[in-house]
């Protein structure tokens, strides 16, 4: 079980997995924020499930990443409007880089006490 905060309103959300906890963002954003993604980029997905060969892969070099190796980013979740996945050690780290993709990438602003905590 992940959890992570609303990058707007603090509001836990909680999901069993990366395409759950994506679906419980996408969800929350639209019946609290009025947010809703132009398309459906979640339905077309195929959801990362805990898979130890890809770590290892991960932590060899033999699959993409931006992490460094042998970093432990165990969480991830799916941005509900383009589909990019975030990677992260806990919850509170997938949260961080959803707002600092919002406000880089989708022109989105989250309130001033989330900013202080972007790079
Ligand atoms: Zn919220
Ligand atoms: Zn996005």
């Amino acid at each position: 079980m992940t959890a992570m905060r609303c990058p707007f309103c603090d509001t836990f959300l909680q999901g069993d997995g990366e395409g759950p906890l994506s679906i419980a963002l996408k969800g929350h954003l639209l019946e609290a924020h009025h947010l809703r993604a132009e398309r459906d980029v979640l339905s077309g997905v195929k959801f990362r499930e805990h898979d130890p060969q890809m770590w290892e892969g991960m932590k060899s070099g033999a699959v993409p990443t931006d992490r460094a190796v042998g970093e432990d980013v165990e969480e991830s979740v799916l941005c509900p409007f383009c589909g990019e996945r975030f990677f992260g050690h806990d919850g509170e780290d997938l949260t961080q880089h959803l707002i600092a993709h919002f406000q880089d990438v989708h022109g989105i602003r989250t309130p001033g006490r989330s900013l202080t905590l972007v790079r």
